[in-house]
């Protein structure tokens, strides 16, 4: 296999995608849509070849997905990787429309095996490891670790190719304010009290509100409690896909402590987990654990902070 291309809007995967490519392919082709920095750094991160598309200041990268389409479909491919940001989703998405190729979500790794392309990847919220073969093309959405930038970085990088985007569609950002909430400080929150699909319903966030305020914290949550159910906010969910917070005390209250979760925890120096099931893997990583029920637990703590 000759190229393997490598979607970029955000520096952070750079180095992981750059090196799960390399599994698949001798050459790495990036395609970077952003500022020129942006571009800089990818070229540090590990491609052969980066070709950067500057996105100026009042466009998302929605609005380039099919000169990035064109672009890596002329090249036919076997195989394209794309980080897990909504922005690389929508190119990904395009990509493969574009190519004819199947779209793979949740990829954790990739290696070739003859002529096929084998992939490792997340099933069941994490319950389970899939594989999957597949001739190709394929465009995969990595989720598998990060690498950091800086142990790939030397020499002088690939060389950075501007590329003037033809057919960009007429979409513009025509203002940004902050959300509300976006400032809600969790990522500097020297207390977060989070809570997970343990609750029954929307309603008694109450509680965890309480608690939040009793302790002086933050709420966040796990993933599905802002993804699926949408009852808070999604900038406070912890973890892989969500926030990595660094707080002092860590209270996870009905959640079951998935890797995922855990990643975003890993810089608290207290954790707390409070759940009904003495198997979860919160406790695993707690420094001290409640067995019992949230509802009669968090009302006790209350009782017992407030009196
Ligand atoms: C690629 C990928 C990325 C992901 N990224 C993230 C991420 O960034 N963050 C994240 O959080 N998840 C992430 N997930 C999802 C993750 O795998 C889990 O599915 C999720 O964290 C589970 O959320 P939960 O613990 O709230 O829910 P559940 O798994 O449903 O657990 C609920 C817990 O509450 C307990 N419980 C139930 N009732 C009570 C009660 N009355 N009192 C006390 N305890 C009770 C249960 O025993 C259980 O342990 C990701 C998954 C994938 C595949």
């Amino acid at each position: 296999m000759s190229r393997t291309w490598i979607i970029v809007t955000e520096e952070k995967p750079v180095a992981a995608l750059a090196a799960a490519a390399r599994a698949l392919g001798k050459t790495v082709a990036a395609v970077v849509v952003g500022p020129r920095a942006l571009a800089d750094a990818a070229a540090l991160a590990g491609p052969d070849e980066v070709t950067w598309i500057d996105a100026g200041q009042d466009r998302g990268v929605e609005a380039f997905a099919a000169p990035v389409a064109g672009l890596i479909a002329g090249d036919a491919p076997k195989a394209v990787l794309a980080g897990a940001s909504p922005e690389s989703r929508v190119l990904a998405g395009r990509v493969a429309a574009t190519m004819s190729a199947s779209l793979v979500p949740g990829v954790l790794s990739l290696s070739m095996a003859e002529d096929r392309i084998v992939m490792d990847r997340s099933g069941l919220d994490g319950r389970v490891i899939e594989t999957l073969e597949a001739a190709g093309p394929v465009v995969a959405i990595y989720a598998g670790d990060d690498i950091p930038a800086a142990t790939e970085r030397s020499g002088a990088g690939a060389a950075v190719t501007p590329l003037v985007a033809e057919g960009v569609a007429d979409i513009v950002i025509e203002k940004t304010e902050p959300a509300a909430g976006a400032d809600a400080g969790i990522t500097k929150a020297q207390v977060v009290v989070s809570v997970g699909r343990g609750l029954r319903k929307k309603e008694d966030l109450s509680i965890i509100r309480d608690l939040a305020s009793a302790v002086g914290g933050e709420i966040g949550c796990s993933m599905p409690v802002a993804d699926d159910l949408g009852w808070v906010e999604k900038d406070r969910y912890v973890g892989r896909s969500g926030q990595h917070i660094a707080p002092r005390l860590y209270i996870a209250v009905g959640i079951q402590g998935a890797p995922q979760h855990l990643e975003g925890i890993r810089g608290a120096r207290i954790v707390v987990g409070i759940n009904n099931d003495p198997e979860a893997p919160i406790f695993k990583a707690s420094d001290y654990g409640i067995v019992g029920d949230l509802y009669e637990v968090v009302p006790a703590l209350l009782t017992a902070l407030c009196n």
